[in-house]
């Protein structure tokens, strides 16, 4: 019988899914079928549920109040999304639900069945990730209560950088720190492995050489990806390192942390605001971390300048970081929101990469186009849509195989 599968991938007040058509001969590696895809929004606050078809058609746009007093706000909106997709199985069957995990700690190298005890151990590993594993936790815990005879996978953003060398993990702090799971991570690895396994379908020259994955969106970070596997990246022990991005820091001298906490006073609660929401393009141009935005006003504001320059600044000494670690490079891939729109950026970007022999084809940069290197560079510049939904389905299938 054709199957089902779902989805989700949760943030802290909203949840967006996708919906995939599995037939009986269809393998993880098949071409995806999307049905649908959508996202509640607002989840604490006022619930706006959208879903439209694979077409783009609208299926669904519609709000409702949350009750006060609700102890899990994403009971709710996991029921009605749930009562939704029944609705719209039209004789398929879900065989299973697949979540994005942000953190996987040490031990989650691989998706895995999700159980009431797997569960606790997610949840266990929250202060790695105080501001997003709770969130994404919380669609499964719901559902788990609601329909526990429907299998649930977590699928882990970090697990793709397991490959990473010790020396890549390691932090120089006292090696207490390192027993107690602190180290270096990475994350995005769910859209990671999806342009891993897009390389490999449409550029194997690229898929067994040395590549900078980019994914810029309002979170970014660099993969350094050898054969194919992550050997490096930029974001570590949190997703705040690496990248300046549309709220977040970047990389940062632990120095200002401490000038934070003693010269000012402020206690941890406020340097979190500032490191994760207040600062990276909003922070230094005072206006909007959507990079539409800027561009739109960079003309008239020196400080929208200068968050610009610096975004394209540390994105090349972070991409000189990684093409140490790869001892050279062969191919660059932009993707996510930015590296996907954004021909302004890339083609500011290639040109400070001129040196690691980076040669931009202007026309073909700014039409959008797969390729946007010129015939002649030493370093092939892609520009592919990630689809870490795609992944997720494909976890799913593998591990409920
Ligand atoms: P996320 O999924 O992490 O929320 P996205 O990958 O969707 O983020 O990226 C969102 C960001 O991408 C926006 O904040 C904006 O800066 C940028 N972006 C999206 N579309 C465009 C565009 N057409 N031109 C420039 N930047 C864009």
């Amino acid at each position: 019988m054709t199957k089902a599968v779902l989805a989700l991938n949760a943030g802290s007040s909203s949840l967006k899914f996708a919906l995939f058509r599995v037939d009986p001969t269809d393998t993880p590696a098949s071409p995806s079928h999307r049905i649908a895809s959508g996202e509640v929004e607002g989840i604490d606050t006022h619930p706006h549920f959208r879903a439209k078809d694979a077409g783009g058609r609208v299926l669904v746009d519609e709000s409702w109040d949350t009750h006060a007093g609700t102890a899990d706000p994403h009971h709710g909106p996991m029921a009605t999304l749930m009562d939704w997709i029944g609705g719209h199985l039209g004789g398929l069957e879900l065989m299973g639900v697949g979540h994005r995990v942000v953190h996987g700690g040490p031990d989650f190298i691989r998706p895995v069945r999700i159980t009431p005890k797997i569960l606790g151990d997610l949840a266990a590993l929250t202060p790695f990730a105080p501001l997003h594993q709770p969130g994404s936790l919380a669609p499964a815990r719901a559902l788990l209560a609601q329909r526990p005879d429907l299998p649930q996978v977590a699928c882990f953003d970090t697990a793709f950088h397991h490959t990473m060398p010790a020396v890549a993990q390691a932090q120089a702090l006292p090696r207490s720190y390192a027993d107690k799971g602190v180290r270096r991570y990475g994350f995005h690895g769910l859209s990671y492995e999806y342009i891993a396994s897009c390389l490999r379908e449409r550029a194997p020259h690229l898929a067994t050489s040395r590549c900078i994955v980019a994914h810029i969106g309002s979170g970014a970070s660099l993969c350094a990806m050898c054969e194919g596997h992550s050997i490096d990246t930029t974001m570590g022990f949190s997703v705040l390192d690496g990248l300046m991005m549309g709220t977040r820091c970047g990389h940062l001298d632990p120095g200002v942390i401490l000038y934070m906490l003693k010269e000012e006073g402020l206690g941890a609660a406020e340097i979190e605001t500032i490191l994760y929401h207040r600062s990276g393009l909003l922070g230094v141009s005072g206006l909007s971390n959507d990079m539409r935005d800027l561009h739109a006003r960079a003309a008239h504001d020196p400080a929208v300048t200068a968050a610009l320059d610096l975004f394209v600044y540390r994105f090349v000494q972070e991409a000189g970081m990684m093409a140490a670690s790869l001892q050279g490079l062969d191919g660059l891939v932009f993707t996510a929101g930015i590296g996907e729109n954004d021909a302004i950026i890339r083609a500011a970007i290639c040109g400070r990469l001129a040196w690691l022999g980076v040669r931009l084809d202007e026309a073909a940069n700014a039409a959008n186009n797969e390729i946007i290197s010129t015939s002649d560079s030493r370093v092939e510049v892609r520009v592919i849509p990630t689809d870490e939904e795609t992944t997720i389905r494909r976890h799913v299938m593998m591990c409920l195989a």
